[in-house]
């Protein structure tokens, strides 16, 4: 699951208008910024199986992918949310957010989570063995999240331009990374590579959140 994770950020923004959408878009993805961090240390690992229907991954992700490690994540988020001045209500919106990347990825990855670290990897639907159905599971969850979104923006006298073309870069990607090329095999290139995409995608959710029409004289 990659652009389904971002429809819940962009959704939650609608229940909690105050919390900066960078926050929420990051949130969701928070576990695979971890993921991303921890396999250049070697705490988590990846393989590649081409022979796999649909994603090649093969994953080791006890530590931020488990089912407690994901609830500790999530309360560790609602934590910060709070250190940084948020509201109660924004603070738990941003621990769900981060709980929410959990239970996609239950939907999509072969049983690759665990009930907690150290636990066997039992968890996971596998919906990533059909390919063509994932991809537009995650396509309609961005269009449902994103619709609500952009709808929402109105209400605060938004331009909706830049959330399209937000919603529409997100596509974008996903098409990119749906196209055939081998998988990176290199641990180090795919943690850096995923950490400049998922803070990108994170940065720039920043100037769209600020994109307000001029006030009609
Ligand atoms: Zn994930």
């Amino acid at each position: 699951m990659f652009i389904g994770h971002y429809a819940v950020g962009l959704a939650a923004k609608s229940i909690a208008p105050r919390a900066p959408l960078w926050t929420l878009v990051g949130a969701s993805q928070f576990l695979d910024l971890g993921f991303s961090t921890l396999i250049m240390t070697g705490a988590e690992s990846y393989r590649v199986d081409s022979s796999l229907p649909g994603n090649p991954f093969v994953l080791n992700i006890p530590w931020t992918h488990s089912l407690l490690m994901a609830l500790v994540w999530s309360a560790v988020a609602t934590g910060l949310a709070r250190a940084f001045r948020m509201p109660l209500k924004v603070a738990l919106v941003v621990g769900a957010v981060v709980f929410s990347h959990w239970i996609l990825d239950f939907i999509s990855h072969r049983p690759d989570l665990a009930f907690y670290p150290g636990g066997d990897p039992v968890l996971g639907l596998g919906f990533w063995n059909l390919p063509v159905p994932e991809m537009a599971l995650e396509v309609g969850l961005l269009a449902v999240g994103g619709g609500i979104w952009v709808a929402r923006r109105e209400d605060f006298r938004q331009t909706s331009w830049p959330a399209i073309l937000y919603l529409a870069f997100l596509v974008a990607l996903a098409i990119l990374f749906a196209l055939p090329a081998p998988p990176p095999e290199n641990a180090i290139f795919t943690g850096v590579s995923g950490l400049i995409l998922f803070l990108f995608v994170t940065g720039i959710a920043w100037p769209v959140d600020r994109s307000w029409r001029p006030a009609s004289k």
